[in-house]
């Protein structure tokens, strides 16, 4: 065959009407078939990234979000549903076909105000679980600005590819959940810190990575030195949740509310304030008064609090959740063929010793050791294959000595 007659093998040009012909083993392909099949491969990845992303997110709708989490978080309802939108909303985002009607859905980051032990990492935790994307916890306290003893903010993504395995294109999709958000707050405004390390410079270090940049990360965390080799990871695709206390920000908002009452119907107002949870009152204004930066705030667009636990929801979370302290007990106990069964009154007590020792839902766990200690302990070398804990059984075994440790820790 002479050079003349070579022809493309998939559209058959001739090589005169092609601008180039590369020859393959025992075929050759023009310039045209090249492009056309550079769209082919182009489209395709783009597909199935976003269709393997799709697999691996379970995306659920927001209903179905909201009723996972209500297998695991008791009450707090407001910020359930609140979190699944927003959620949903982050992950159709990733999943949005690229179109060219400039309509760029921007990122929804979440921060949750609200004390400590109402289930604020819980509520993170439950979410990477359901969408099986990778989460980071990480606390804004050890987190300084570059050069100050502590840890770079770009530690949190180290802490990321660890939860991913190192598989970066995961933790690009996974969650970060960033705790005690309050404490890096700017305390100019309060005599009694002087210096400002952990301040307003972290949350300028911060924002960086919510508003979505490449980072380079070093891979084992620490210092950054010479030799490490470092790991690109890019924030864009990456949920921020932000959690924090925020103490005393209840003041900025009544203060912010009588403002607003006055000159309009002001006791009106007032009565129709539900004073038990002034932070269901909070907008992105008060976080700002409490010395968050106004960038920081905006790149965390929704907003939203939880409810402090009373009494009925501290007695359902011992049982209700799915993996709730006494089925796990129980199911301790059943492997050694032991039936656990535990009275009312026996819960009601312990509910209300986490009460009366400010213990929150984080004490449950440690009374619910203290009260079935003693039991773990001795029924698996006996032939006692029943455990029955009643009022009195737990109010003498807490009568011992761990309940003042409890108290101590409070
Ligand atoms: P926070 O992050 O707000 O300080 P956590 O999420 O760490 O609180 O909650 C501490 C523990 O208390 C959780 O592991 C969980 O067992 C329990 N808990 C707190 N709030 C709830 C809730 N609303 N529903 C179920 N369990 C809860």
């Amino acid at each position: 065959m002479s050079k003349e007659d070579l022809e493309c093998s998939f559209c058959g040009r001739k090589k005169a009407e092609t601008n180039l012909l590369i020859a393959g083993l025992d075929a050759h392909i023009c310039d045209r078939c090249i492009e056309q099949a550079h769209g082919i491969v182009v489209e395709e990845a783009l597909h199935s990234t976003n269709s393997e992303l799709s697999k691996e997110l379970m995306l659920k709708k927001p209903k179905l979000i909201k009723e996972f989490l209500d297998d695991y978080v008791i009450g707090q309802e407001h910020t359930k549903k609140v979190m699944s939108v927003a959620v949903y909303n982050h992950y159709k985002r990733l999943l949005q076909p690229k179109t060219d009607d400039d309509i760029e859905i921007q990122k929804s980051n979440i921060i949750i105000v609200g004390q400590t032990g109402t289930g604020k990492t819980l509520v993170a935790k439950t979410i990477a679980r359901m969408l099986n994307v990778p989460l980071a916890i990480v606390d804004a306290t050890v987190l300084t600005e570059a050069g100050y003893v502590g840890e770079d903010v770009e530690s949190i993504l180290t802490r990321l590819l660890q939860a991913a395995d190192y598989n970066v294109e995961k933790a690009q999709n996974g969650i970060v959940f960033i705790d005690e958000i309050d404490k890096i707050a700017r305390k100019s405004d309060n005599p009694s810190i002087t210096r400002d390390v952990s301040g307003e410079g972290v949350q300028q270090a911060l924002l960086k990575l919510l508003e979505g940049t490449t980072v380079n990360v070093p891979p084992k965390g620490g210092r950054k030195h010479p030799d490490q080799k470092f790991i690109e990871v890019d924030t864009e695709n990456i949920l921020f949740i932000a959690g924090g206390a925020f103490d005393g920000i209840e003041r900025h908002i009544s203060k912010r509310l009588n403002m607003q009452a006055v000159g309009f119907s002001a006791s009106k107002k007032e009565d129709s304030l539900q004073r038990d949870n002034m932070l269901r009152y909070i907008i992105p204004k008060d976080l700002k008064d409490f010395g968050l930066i106004p960038e920081i705030i905006g790149r965390l667009p929704v907003l939203t609090y939880m409810d402090p636990l009373d009494k009925g929801t501290l007695r359902a979370i011992l049982t209700e959740p799915k993996n709730a302290i006494i089925k796990q007990y129980k199911k301790l106990f059943e492997m050694d063929g032991i039936d656990f069964v535990i009275t009312h009154e026996a819960l009601d007590f312990i509910v209300e010793q986490a009460i009366e020792y400010k213990l929150g839902a984080r004490g449950l766990r440690s009374l619910c050791e203290a009260v079935l200690t003693d039991a773990m302990y001795e029924l698996p070398s006996t032939e006692d294959k029943t455990l029955n804990v009643t009022k009195e059984y737990a109010q003498e075994k807490l009568s011992k000595s761990t309940i003042k440790k409890l108290k101590a820790v409070s």
